[in-house]
């Protein structure tokens, strides 16, 4: 099959932080001691073989480029310093910003002040929308009455519209890519073709094993850590993990609570207490959300102090926004907390409520750039690996 050669890859890639990887003269040495290759996976050699020629096709249909955990081990090898880790953490965000047809992922990656003027501006715009509400007047003092000052009502509403777009963002994302990986892999055309495969297996792979439990990033990545055994909570494995279990409970919380609200409320018409939903209902979201909210403040703090103080390749290589997805997400935990203690108190502040807006303001933010921003690997990765896996039955 022809393909189409893009001579500005390497150029473009370069904009999303490779190092110089025109210097690597293809030894192997990366893919030989890459401790996730196996078999006959050649990555990051073939991957960065794909930027040097300029088959972009190749690049962004490469199943190969999730595979990788960004461990750094081959950046520490490679005798010409091309970083092929790095190279592969800045193809993954092309990859990324390809997928996306709106432009914001590139201007994300790729551009520090207009993506932080978006960053300020959707974040206002959201607040906005919420003070826009009818309201009745604040009382002076006394306990937060949050809901008062933007019904529960809007937030919900809010917040599916949310999670719709988000979604919408990511599903458009994913079709892109399993339409490339389709194009130019076998695998891809094994379901179309209705052949038998073990399809469950693969799902089952990429979604639990892999994804929600880290398999290969935990008993693989970590064996090559400096050299030193780091304890269970400092693992890097530990670490992505924290993070990704605190935002997906956050984000079963959010929705578990909508869902209790449109079932008791709308539904059955009965009253409602605090958020919106019946007490036991409530304290159960509330705990949820607390516990997940522990998960995600550990991980994106020690990750934040990581990327501040690298100890590893992996943290040394740090695009601006993987810096903004971090901090979105530490300053959405962080206020969510602060927020539940204000909430405790007899008397609070009347300055809790311009908590309670920026807390929802930058959840729904982060939220909404999640496919946008180094989370959008969270979308992909589990495509990758479930194609990877996938094969036909007899074979
Ligand atoms: S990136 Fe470095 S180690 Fe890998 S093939 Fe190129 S020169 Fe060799
Ligand atoms: S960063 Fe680690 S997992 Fe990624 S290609 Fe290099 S050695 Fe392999």
């Amino acid at each position: 099959m022809s393909q189409r050669v893009n001579p500005e890859l390497l150029t473009e890639i370069k904009k999303y932080g490779a190092a110089d990887i025109s210097a690597c003269f293809n030894c192997g040495n990366c893919t030989a001691v890459c401790p996730m290759t196996k078999e006959d996976e050649t990555f990051p050699r073939r991957i960065i073989r794909y930027a040097q020629v300029g088959l972009e096709d190749r690049l962004l249909s490469s199943k190969e480029l999730w595979l990788c955990y960004n461990c750094g081990e081959c950046s520490e090898t490679c005798p010409r310093q091309a970083e092929p880790g790095a190279f592969m953490a800045a193809a993954r965000r092309y990859a990324i910003s390809k997928y996306d047809r709106s432009g914001v992922a590139k201007l994300l990656f790729t551009s520090p002040l207009w993506s932080l003027i978006f960053l300020v501006v959707l974040a206002g715009l959201i607040a906005l929308f919420m003070l826009a509400q009818p309201n009745p007047p604040l009382p002076p003092s006394g306990p937060l009455k949050v809901f008062e000052l933007v019904p529960v009502e809007s937030i919900h509403y809010l917040g599916s519209a949310v999670m719709g777009i988000m979604g919408l963002i990511g599903l458009l994302g994913i079709l892109d890519m399993m339409k490339r990986i389709s194009k130019v892999d076998d695998k891809g055309k094994l379901l179309a073709g209705g052949k038998k495969t073990n399809w469950k297996e693969a799902l089952w792979n990429a979604l639990i094993t892999e994804s929600l439990l880290q398999k290969r990033f935990r008993e693989d990545c970590e064996t090559s850590e400096e050299g030193v055994e780091k304890p269970w909570y400092l693992k890097k494995w530990f670490l992505h993990a924290s993070t990704m279990w605190g935002f997906l409970g956050l984000l079963a919380a959010t929705m578990s609570d909508f869902f209790f609200y449109l079932i008791k409320y709308k539904v059955s018409g009965e009253p409602v207490t605090p958020a919106g939903n019946p007490a036991v209902l409530w304290y159960f979201v509330h705990v949820m959300a607390t516990i997940a909210g522990f998960f995600l403040m550990y991980g994106t703090s020690v990750l934040l102090y990581k990327r501040w103080k690298p100890d590893s390749r992996t943290y040394s290589d740090s695009n601006q926004a993987d810096w903004v997805l971090l901090w979105l997400l530490w300053l959405a935990g962080f206020s969510g907390l602060f927020l539940e203690v204000l909430m405790d108190l007899p008397q609070a502040p009347v300055w809790g409520y311009g908590v309670f807006i920026f807390h929802v303001a930058v959840s729904m933010e982060v939220s909404l750039l999640a496919p946008l921003l180094k989370f959008g690997h969270a979308f992909y990765r589990p495509v990758a690996l479930f194609f990877h896996a996938l094969k036909p039955l007899e074979e």
